[in-house]
């Protein structure tokens, strides 16, 4: 079949094949390498004709690419972020912003809970500890670490994920305080709403689930490392420049907290041998919140479904910039 009449759409980063099956027949597919940070020269020569484009997180659509898009119709993100994404340029040029909300959801609170245990109770260096041989038997005052039961949690951006690792944590019987700009919709458990500044101080735990936007940017800097126990544990499952890299790696260093465990870094990867990797007190994951198969091929069909709708004019089923619209 002769498909040149189809619209050209972009995939910046290669995906499983079956993923994106349903898009045969509606278009035709450039697709990029598997571990795309930019885009490629050979890339960039299909911006002018491309009228659709699926994106990852780990790649930037900002003002001047969008400009040398001039043919394009939406852009698919497929994550629920969208901080790579310029969107005030997208919305003057009326182009619609697809995410992925919801489906990784679940995922995500399961490894933000994964990775507080792990903080909790050492498990990574126990392990190692066995594996190298350091076990010599049981131990009465080694590997301790710290009980969930009573301990209060934390938990800043009470959204979909904030709220998921809530129900999670009431289970091991936490306390649950929680920062949000607003209410949620209903009344949660026994989570109570507080000022930034008394989480910092009062809480064992602290996880954070906001965007990454201008205002939540650096937002765990000196100065809230500064009002957190010395016992606490600090989580990051949300955008890595959520926090201050720097006056977090002193924080560890010079025990200002107990610990950390990231699953997202600014940068993101850090470099090979950076401070933070070299830190007993600190656990880090590459960015595996959403990463079970079932998640990311769910978001890959939202992906797919706000892509076909945008290509054909319709409103996309998830769209972070419905202003777009008015003007249409
Ligand atoms: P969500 O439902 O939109 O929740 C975010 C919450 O943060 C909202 O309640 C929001 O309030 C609140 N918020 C925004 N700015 C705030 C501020 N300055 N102070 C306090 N609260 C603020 O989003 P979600 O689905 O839970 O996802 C949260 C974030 O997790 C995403 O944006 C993404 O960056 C990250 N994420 C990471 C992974 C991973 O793989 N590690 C996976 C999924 C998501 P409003 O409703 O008023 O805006």
């Amino acid at each position: 079949m002769n498909n040149s009449s189809l619209p050209l759409v972009l995939v910046t980063h290669k995906l499983p094949k079956d993923w994106l099956t349903p898009l045969e027949n509606h278009c035709r597919l450039i697709i990029g390498p598997e571990d795309a940070t930019i885009f490629s020269p050979k890339f960039m020569q299909y911006l002018h004709e491309a009228e659709g484009l699926i994106s990852l997180l780990s790649i930037n659509i900002d003002k001047e690419l969008i400009e040398k898009c001039p043919n394009l119709k939406v852009i698919s993100n497929m994550a629920v972020g969208y901080d790579n994404i310029d969107i005030e340029t997208s919305t003057k040029r009326g182009i619609p912003v697809g995410n992925t909300p919801g489906v990784l959801t679940e995922a995500t609170a399961d490894l933000t809970m994964s990775l507080l245990l792990d903080a909790a109770r050492n498990i990574r260096q126990a392990s190692q500890d066995a594996i190298e041989g350091r076990w010599k038997t049981w131990s009465p005052a080694k590997w301790l670490g710290s009980d969930l039961n009573g301990a209060t949690l934390g938990i800043i951006g009470f959204g979909k994920i904030g709220r998921a690792v809530a129900e999670r944590a009431q289970a091991f019987g936490m306390k649950i305080l929680y920062t949000d700009r607003c209410d949620p919709p209903t009344t949660f458990l026994s989570a109570k709403r507080v000022p930034l500044n008394n989480l910092l101080q009062e809480c064992d735990f602290i996880s954070l689930h906001v965007p990454l936007t201008p205002e939540t940017h650096g937002m765990i800097d000196e100065q809230a490392l500064k009002l957190m126990k010395p016992t606490t544990i600090l989580i990051n499952t949300s955008r890595g420049a959520v926090v201050d890299t720097q006056a977090l790696t002193t924080a560890l260093q010079e025990k200002w907290i107990n610990a950390a465990a990231l699953d997202v870094t600014d940068p993101e990867p850090l470099p090979p041998h950076h401070s933070l990797f070299c830190l007993n007190n600190c656990l880090i994951t590459p960015h595996i919140g959403s990463a079970t198969f079932n998640t990311r091929r769910s978001m890959a069909k939202l992906a797919v479904e706000n892509l076909l709708a945008g290509l054909e004019g319709k409103k996309l089923p998830n769209c972070v910039n419905p202003e777009v619209y008015q003007s249409k």
